[in-house]
């Protein structure tokens, strides 16, 4: 099944070069957050942001951002960026692509209508092609594994550390299913991006 993924993964890769997966010969890394806005951990990850003079990107999920709009306003006015990751976290394999289209326009108007991610990282090429219209669709080129409740962190500190390079783009969730984990590598993987010099910022608009 991982082995599945990983081979329709990088197929995708070749198909979509119109996806951003990383920015290279930046010498900035753009961190950024799935699933949220929470009303408690988004504030935590604002405040660890905040100590390291960090941006980053919130691809929030329409129906938390409707929930939790103080939340919204707050990474607004740290002048964070926001990101659509679809108004239902719906999977782009498994979804009509009219239901998935609409999906994220409603998204849209609590999120944001120029940057979106996959949830999952599943999309089609049909999605891809139709959605780079309007979106700049952002996937990634590190991903934490803050997900896995039972994740070695001091292992995945290393890894996340060894496999970031200038341009790349990292996955982290404020979700409650990554809570744990995330409170471990966030604060190490900040301290090891402001000591390597690296600059931490929002991803732009697409324009
Ligand atoms: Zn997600």
């Amino acid at each position: 099944m991982k082995r599945t993924f990983g081979t329709i993964f990088r197929i995708l890769k070749k198909l979509a070069p119109s996806c951003i997966w990383n920015k290279p010969n930046d010498t900035t890394i753009y961190i950024t957050f799935d699933d949220g806005p929470h009303p408690r951990i988004t504030p935590w990850v604002l405040d660890q942001l905040k100590k390291h003079s960090a941006k980053a990107t919130f691809f929030m999920v329409g129906e938390n951002a409707v929930k939790y709009a103080s939340v919204v306003q707050s990474v607004k006015d740290q002048e964070h960026q926001i990101g659509n990751h679809s108004f239902n976290h719906l999977k782009g394999w498994s979804n009509r692509n009219t239901k998935y289209y609409q999906n994220i326009e409603k998204a849209s108007a609590f999120t944001s209508a120029t940057l979106f991610r996959p949830p999952y990282g599943q999309i089609r090429p049909s999605q891809i092609h139709f959605l780079k219209k309007q979106y700049q669709i952002v996937m990634w080129s590190v991903l934490s594994k803050d997900y896995l409740k039972n994740l070695d962190c001091k292992r995945a500190i290393k890894r996340i550390c060894r496999q970031t390079k200038p341009g790349s783009v990292i996955v982290f969730h404020d979700s409650e299913k990554a809570e744990n984990q995330l409170k471990q590598l966030l604060p190490e993987y900040l301290d090891y991006c402001k000591n390597k010099g690296y600059e931490m910022k929002a991803l732009p608009e697409k324009g």
